[in-house]
């Protein structure tokens, strides 16, 4: 049987998930960001994904979905330096902000939690798709799932369709120069090089997908 939702429990599952599949990438991003950046983007992932699942494996058993985005959002933030953490920890926090109150994630609060995402972007680090920043991988991976239709009783499904979205709209983001950031200064020579950031959310929402794929599979 595919999960049809997520309960907190298992959202705090998913976020030890991807917290270890994060870390496993570390030295990927890094190298990634070292291409047009300072080389830490795996670095202060790893670190805040740490703090964020450390965070929530620790909150009261009967903590709801909103309280776990926006503890996790918190633990990111604090955790990390820099404008990606502000932008991660602003996104959970948002998401939480989105699903006050609800006791399950299906496919349309999925959406919904994707959508809070990408609008507590702008707000936060003034960027607009198309400028090479996470927003590209978080954008692409709405537009997808606005444009399917169909999916909303699987949410499996549905997480895929997003995270493979995101994926391409990070790969995507090697062709586009950097408007905003310290990459703006690099010009042309940040052509070839995806945005750390796009390919983090994408590896973010690849990883819930898969952990999805896996209970499925483990309930036979
Ligand atoms: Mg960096």
């Amino acid at each position: 049987m595919l999960p049809t939702s997520l309960t907190a429990c298992d959202l705090r599952q998913i976020l030890a998930f991807v917290a270890e599949t994060i870390g496993r990438e570390e030295a990927y991003l890094n190298s990634l960001d070292a291409a047009i950046g300072d080389g830490d983007h795996g670095i202060t992932l790893r670190v805040g994904f740490n703090a964020l699942s450390g965070k929530v494996s620790s909150l009261p058993d009967d903590a709801g979905i909103d309280t776990v985005l926006r503890e996790a959002g918190l633990a990111f933030m604090g955790a990390t330096g820099g404008a990606i953490g502000v932008l991660l920890g602003r996104m959970f926090m948002a998401a939480g902000l989105a699903l006050k109150g609800r006791q399950e994630i299906g496919p349309v609060d999925f959406r919904t939690l994707l959508g809070a995402m990408e609008t507590a972007l702008p707000s936060a680090g003034k960027a607009k798709p198309g400028d090479k920043t996470i927003l590209d991988a978080v954008h692409g991976a709405n537009q997808a799932l606005i444009t399917s239709g169909g999916l909303e009783q699987d949410l499996s499904a549905t997480l895929t369709l997003a995270g493979d979205a995101a994926q391409r709209a990070a790969e995507s983001t090697a062709q586009m120069l950097a408007r905003i950031g310290r990459a703006s200064r690099l010009g042309d020579r940040v052509l070839g090089h995806p945005d750390p950031g796009a390919v983090s959310f994408s590896i973010i929402l690849r990883a819930m997908a898969e952990w999805l794929r896996r209970q499925a599979g483990s309930q036979g």
